[in-house]
């Protein structure tokens, strides 16, 4: 039987969550939304909503702090997969047309720097970095600065994931039970124009994906890892770079220290694995050292059981 594309099984992921929702929402059962998915007591918190609410309303509360933490495991075992697998942005974004859609920059190189052998240590760009800041984490620190400032968590009034759910949950209501109110025009139309005007909203704005990276920097499960004995760059020197050009987060796993972003980026996708014309790349559970050297702290991971 022919494998099911990931892009598909994604997109299937998605979909059943948003349809769970929106049952919810329809029988009143209280499953919640992706900002408090769960059952009556138990639910689990977006982990940037949480700190703004914390924020903002300066009270402290143990439960949210359980379900805060309980996401903040997710992530450390899992990484960025709700970025992947859950999110609507992604999705959208396939599925209305943009402006200025371009895929950004260049995937990273797997040659080494020329100047590398010559300038010492004054270059940092060889460096393995975990954590390579970008705009997103200023922008997570200002909604946290905001939120803190306004008392109120002003980020999540634009934030597309909450706005994706807000019109599941007006939509619901519009059909379910006539509910006319500004909002079931105002909500979709801003989050269509997010989705249509701000096509880099996931590499240069979103702070929850911000988030997410920093503290997938303690992620080392699940991680694409490239089996050298097979990848036609290490076995026959091929200029390959298939898996650098198909990572829609610009993440070259062969060389990730050379990548614009860390591999605390990874969405576990699985393009990259599909595209892998020698079917190098793998996921494994647990992470596999390489021989000789000192565990890397989390960047990709190469099998070294290749033939010498
Ligand atoms: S970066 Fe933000 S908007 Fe983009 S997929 Fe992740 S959570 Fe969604
Ligand atoms: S796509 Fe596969 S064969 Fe090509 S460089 Fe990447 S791991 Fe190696
Ligand atoms: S490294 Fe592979 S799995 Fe991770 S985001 Fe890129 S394409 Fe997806």
């Amino acid at each position: 039987m022919k494998k099911m594309k990931s892009s598909t099984l994604r997109a299937l992921c998605m979909l059943v969550i948003l349809v769970i929702i929106a049952i919810g929402y329809f029988t009143k059962v209280g499953i919640g939304n992706l900002s408090g998915l769960g059952w009556d007591v138990f639910s689990v918190l977006c982990p940037l909503g949480y700190l703004e609410s914390l924020l903002a309303s300066k009270t402290f509360v143990p439960r949210a702090l359980i379900s805060f933490l309980a996401i903040v495991a997710v992530v450390i075992v899992l990484g960025r997969v709700f970025c992947a697998w859950i999110c609507p942005m992604p999705f959208m974004q396939k599925i209305l047309p943009g402006f200025g859609s371009k895929k950004e920059g260049a995937p990273a190189s797997d040659k080494p720097c020329a100047s590398s052998e010559a300038c010492g240590s004054a270059c940092t760009a060889c460096k393995p970095n975990k954590f390579k800041l970008d705009s997103r984490h200023g922008v997570l620190l200002g909604a946290l600065g905001s939120a803190a400032v306004f008392g109120f968590p002003v980020f999540c009034l634009i934030c597309p994931v909450g706005l994706t759910f807000a019109t599941v949950y007006l939509v619901m209501r519009l059909f379910a039970f006539g509910e006319t109110t500004w909002t079931v025009i105002v909500v979709p139309l801003l989050l269509v124009l997010e989705v249509v005007f701000l096509r880099k909203w996931c590499s240069k704005i979103c702070p929850l994906g911000a988030l997410m990276s920093l503290i997938s920097g303690a992620n080392t499960t699940l991680r694409p890892t490239i089996d050298d004995s097979k990848c036609l760059h290490a076995t026959k020197g091929i200029e390959c770079q298939v898996c650098a050009r198909s990572c829609p987060q610009n993440i070259n796993i062969r060389k990730p220290e050379l990548s614009p972003v860390s591999l605390n980026n990874c969405t576990k996708c699985r393009e990259c694995a599909e595209c892998c014309p020698a079917h190098a790349i793998g996921f494994p559970l647990l992470p596999k050292k390489q021989a000789g050297k000192p565990a890397d702290g989390g960047e990709a991971l190469i099998k070294t059981d290749q033939a010498n």
